[in-house]
């Protein structure tokens, strides 16, 4: 693959495209643009789309394509993007999305969509188990859980169950990925830049079988 590297990580949520776009984007030393990270941020700090996006977020609807797009666009216009590449996490989920991103980084697009593919069953059963430390975002589980009551082995602020972990709202979002979102592997794939790992083994695993998969498109 020629530099700079532009990556989209598909997968359910909870299938650990964020463990695994972090660990891939230090191995490359490119970008790794979570938008659900951006979002949870931008709520953090009170900024307007951030406020715009809770309440979709907190029932696990999808933002609109129109807040979502203007961050996306801004962040991919950054100059670290252009020089190093970045791996996208969390984006493209709609079709007008994907399309979009196209349209972005036009002439060239999207070198490479690795689909995270992990059965359902075991997303539902990490999603509803899974605890998240408030200030680092360091995730943990009620089977993993910080060694001293609830509070974040790392920064010490508090480990809690996100509300869109809640059961409702996991439902609400495994229905969108598979109604809204799963369609664009079949689309990815007509363009031939798709590759699907299997994403339910050891982590070590999963990210070794990610870097192939990167090494092959390179060569
Ligand atoms: P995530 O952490 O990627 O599961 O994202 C958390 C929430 O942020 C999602 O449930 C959506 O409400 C919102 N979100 C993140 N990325 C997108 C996107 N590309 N399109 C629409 N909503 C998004």
């Amino acid at each position: 693959m020629k530099k700079p590297y532009r990556i989209v990580m598909l997968g359910r949520q909870g299938a650990g495209k964020g463990t695994q776009c972090s660990k891939l984007a230090a191995t490359l030393g490119i970008v790794h643009i979570s938008t659900g990270d951006m979002l949870r941020a931008a709520l953090k700090t009170g900024s307007s789309y951030g406020l715009l996006a809770a309440d979709y977020m907190e029932r696990g609807e999808l933002v609109p394509d129109m807040i979502i797009l203007g961050i996306v666009h801004e962040r991919l216009e950054a100059n670290d993007c252009k020089v190093y590449g970045f791996v996208l996490d969390g984006f493209p989920r709609t079709l007008a999305q994907a399309q979009a991103l196209d349209k972005f980084l036009e002439p060239e697009g999207i070198k490479l969509v690795i689909n995270l593919d992990v059965p359902k069953e075991v997303v539902l059963e990490r999603l509803s188990s899974r605890r998240v430390c408030t200030g680092c975002g360091r995730t943990y589980s009620i089977l993993k859980a910080p060694m001293v009551d609830w509070s974040c082995d790392d920064c010490g602020e508090a480990v809690i169950q996100r509300n869109d972990d809640k059961p409702e709202a996991i439902a609400r979002r495994l229905f969108l990925y598979d109604e809204v979102t799963s369609p664009l592997i079949e689309w990815f794939d007509q363009s031939g830049k798709l590759a699907t790992v299997k994403g339910d083994e050891d982590f070590e695993v999963v990210a070794r079988e990610i870097t192939r998969v990167v090494d092959m498109v390179v060569t």
